[in-house]
């Protein structure tokens, strides 16, 4: 457990990176705040800049064991904070409203008990990741050679949860959110003079059928589990009062539980389009963007998280449905042995990527107490 007086540095510390948000890909002055932070420790090897501005701390106890990561993001979101604070974001635009200012002070929190109580057998990693936000950051993680030298046997991470009991831990067998990808469609048709829309070929008619036609994929019964498709954008021709358009834009998010069903969603995508289009002698274009795997929860690792709680008397509840957002946790999902659980933030806690979210520094006890007992079941 953390005493006070490290409860009070970390929170502290959790105001500084508050006051100072940086965008995915942009975590320069955060990573060297946390550099900064824990340079009273003495972890047996730090590796800088993996995955961009990525930061992992190993303990390694010399002896052979698992290698168990606890894993933190970094970013913040290009959202202008309402909240009248004293931590109040100093830059305009610029926000931690996703709380990963706090997931960063919970694992330097246990980076500092490992750093006390150094493990027995195997490794501990630690890892701060940056761009969680558009989805890249993991993934990049995963590429980089530097990931050799830690891919774990065990990983862990959690989120805080607004909308649920505070200092509850929130945890699901097999997915725990949803697989998500953005799809970018550009139609090409022909312009003409307004007076004359025979003599082009607007999009216009295309469009307004594959918005239809896309909202009703959902109901195909072709999905094991629940999927989500929501129109996000649309653009036709150019405001030219003289011109029939030539071209448009259509962009979606698709969303699943499973993995499997995002295959399916895709192709089921891909055909209204080629259909539609088709029809209306239009010519597309399709590419996808920010894509997010499913987090897949392994059974032993959520059986971990639940035994923690147990241990430490933490509430505990288990997730009747996945979330239907999506976390980049699920990349290390994939290949390694997983699990991300929840803590309640509070059930009026303002929601995640709202205005005037801040991350509720009572749980960061909890969130600790549950990472480093899962920390001595498996290393000590
Ligand atoms: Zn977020
Ligand atoms: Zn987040």
């Amino acid at each position: 457990m953390p005493d006070s007086e490290l409860l009070i540095k970390l929170q502290n510390f959790r105001k500084d990176l508050h006051k100072y948000p940086e965008l995915s890909g942009h975590e320069k002055e955060t990573q060297k705040r946390i550099i900064d932070f824990l340079k009273v420790l003495n972890p047996d090897k730090i590796i800088k800049n993996i995955g961009g501005y990525g930061l992992a701390y190993i303990f390694d106890s010399g002896n052979s064991g698992p290698d168990v990561l606890f894993r933190a993001d970094m970013d913040a979101l290009p959202i202008n904070e309402t909240n009248n604070i004293e931590h109040k974001s100093q830059k305009p635009g610029v926000a931690h409203l996703c709380g990963h200012d706090g997931h960063i002070a919970v694992i330097s929190g246990l980076t500092h008990l490992i750093d006390k109580k150094r493990p027995n057998k195997g490794r501990a990693i630690i890892l701060f990741q940056p761009e969680e936000e558009n989805g890249q950051g993991a993934a990049k993680i995963i590429k980089d050679k530097k990931f050799t030298q830690i891919n774990p046997d065990y990983a862990f991470a959690f989120h805080n949860l607004p909308g649920y009991e505070k200092n509850t831990v929130f945890i699901k067998n097999g997915a725990f959110s949803s697989a998500s990808t953005g799809v970018i469609i550009k139609l090409k048709g022909l312009s003409s003079h307004a007076a004359y829309p025979e003599n082009g070929n607007s999009p216009d008619i295309c469009l307004a059928e594959l918005i239809l036609e896309f909202n009703n994929i959902k109901n195909q019964d072709i999905f094991k589990d629940f999927v989500l498709l929501t129109v996000i954008h649309a653009k036709l021709g150019e405001i030219a009062f003289g011109t029939s358009p030539g071209e448009a834009d259509i962009m979606l998010t698709i969303r699943s539980y499973l993995n499997d069903d995002m295959d399916k969603l895709k192709k089921a995508v891909n055909s209204v389009l080629e259909t539609v289009c088709k029809k209306h002698k239009i010519k597309y274009n399709i590419d996808y963007t920010e894509y997010f795997p499913a987090s897949t929860n392994d059974d032993y690792c959520v059986s971990l998280v639940r035994d923690a709680a147990e241990k430490s008397n933490i509430p505990i509840l288990a997730l009747e449905h996945a979330f239907r957002w999506s976390e980049d946790f699920g990349h290390f999902t994939i290949n390694n042995k997983s699990a991300i659980f929840g803590i309640g933030s509070g059930k009026e806690h303002p929601q995640l990527h709202n205005e005037n979210f801040d991350f509720p520094d009572e749980i960061t006890e909890t969130a600790i107490t549950v990472f480093f007992e899962i920390y001595k079941k498996t290393l000590i």
